[in-house]
């Protein structure tokens, strides 16, 4: 998808650290970290949002989880972590390319739920 910032880092166009690649999935450090670790795993295909996710392309999304897991075991977060998906304006997202937060290296004190 043109001119989305996301795309762009997956194709290497604008640089990122990578923490993790692999057919489906690209996951990067954010560039304003809330915690120790905070990395942000995305689909390679263009989806806006969760609120775009359907049986068709679910398998991006399950993908994104197994890295997840992954990442967390590979970043030492043994105690727990938090994974979070802000979706659309009123969910706070700023970039427009789904995208799940990892946020963990700390005991996390917020929360909503
Ligand atoms: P959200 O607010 O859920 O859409 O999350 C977008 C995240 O992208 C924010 O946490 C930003 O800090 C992060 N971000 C924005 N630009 C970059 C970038 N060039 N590299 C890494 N993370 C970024
Ligand atoms: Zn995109």
């Amino acid at each position: 998808m043109e001119n989305c910032l996301f795309c762009k880092i997956i194709a290497g166009e604008i640089p990122s650290t990578k923490v993790y690649e692999d057919e489906y999935v690209f996951a990067f450090r954010d560039i304003n970290p809330q915690a120790p670790v905070h990395i942000l795993v995305v689909p390679k295909v263009h989806l806006d949002s969760a609120d775009q996710i359907t049986e068709e392309n679910a398998v991006h999304v399950a993908k994104c989880f197994e890295a997840i897991a992954r990442i967390a075991k590979a970043e030492g977060l043994t105690n727990g972590y938090r994974v979070i998906n802000n979706c659309g304006a009123d969910g706070g997202q700023t970039v427009m390319h789904l995208h799940f937060h990892i946020i963990g290296g700390v005991k996390l004190s917020e929360k909503i739920v």
